[in-house]
């Protein structure tokens, strides 16, 4: 199977990493300028897909990465990376100083919710990253791309504490990672992505709502790909979230695993409704860990 790559205005390159093997699933970015940039490398199992994906087109060096957060299907495939690539630095929220150099808590805390199985066979194993190739992110930094052309850090909590958004001056796309939700083929709406520990309903609105202030023509999403109409895209998120807090708070009665169910049977009804098509839904339903919506629903201080 071959990672495809999608061009976008302006030198945008979205690549479809093959996570799990699947295409569809997990997209990176990479921008050309005179100092390109890569923005998520996906977890450890795509890094032969991203790599091949980058000779394709013509590029045997990157000099840097930019990732959205510290979740391992955005990260997990870095420590490579940072071996191939020579003097590769990689951006991320200060808690990857922590735990990329020693990725075993990471690796736990995840292995915890999959099962260390489930997560050696899908996404591999993490290599360490040394710590002098990790630059922490702030709110504000700019990326110089050349050109006249920058990419801003934005501080983008409420999926997880430790995210970021990335703002294109030039394309007027802004890459969200997880922040909007998941968008998949061939849906033009947003499922909410809601997990534990950091799920928080009022800091992801904001997140959310001072996103959509910026000037945007795109929005690029890690699961999956990049969208038009941004600002009905991020008001669709919004709703989105609103009925599924309300859904949840209503049925405290049910066990995480009762409640999961009814959240699936809900969102499924709700997408037939819409006249949604069987293979759109079946892609969303396959690509959704509802029992983890749960928890992160529930966890968080609604
Ligand atoms: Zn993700």
């Amino acid at each position: 199977m071959q990672p495809e790559i999608t061009k976008f205005n302006d030198s945008v390159y979205q690549i479809d990493v093959l996570m799990e093997d699947k295409p569809g699933r997990m997209s990176c970015y990479y921008i050309d300028s005179s100092d390109p940039i890569l923005i998520e490398v996906g977890p450890s199992n795509s890094f032969p897909y991203l790599v091949s994906a980058l000779n394709s087109l013509g590029i045997e060096n990157v000099n840097r990465s930019a990732i959205t957060h510290l979740h391992l299907d955005h990260v997990g495939g870095i420590g490579h990376v940072v071996e191939k690539y020579k003097n590769h630095f990689v951006y991320i929220h200060e808690l990857g100083l922590k735990h990329l150099p020693n990725p075993e808590k990471l690796w736990n805390a995840v292995a915890a919710i999959y099962t260390e199985d489930w997560l050696t066979e899908n996404w591999g194993k993490i290599k360490p990253t040394p710590i002098e190739n990790i630059k922490i992110l702030n709110d504000g930094f700019n990326f110089d791309l050349g050109n006249n052309r920058k990419l801003s850090s934005i501080y983008s909590p409420g999926h997880a504490k430790h995210h970021f958004s990335f703002y294109d001056s030039l394309s007027k796309t802004i890459f969200m990672g997880d922040t909007l939700g998941l968008i998949y083929p061939h849906g033009d709406f947003v499922q909410p992505n809601l997990p534990p520990p950091d799920f928080n309903r009022d800091v992801l609105i904001k997140t959310l709502e001072d996103i959509s202030k910026l000037e945007l023509n795109y929005i690029g999403i890690a699961h999956f790909g990049i969208h038009e109409n941004p600002y009905k895209l991020i008001d669709d998120a919004i709703n989105s979230i609103d009925k599924w807090v309300n859904f949840v708070k209503d049925i405290p009665e049910l066990s995480n695993q009762e409640a999961a169910k009814k959240l699936q049977e809900w969102v499924t009804q709700n997408y037939k409704a819409l006249k949604i098509d069987n293979q759109t839904i079946s892609n969303y339903m396959q690509n959704s860990n509802f029992e983890m919506q749960i928890w992160g629903l529930r966890n968080s201080s609604i």
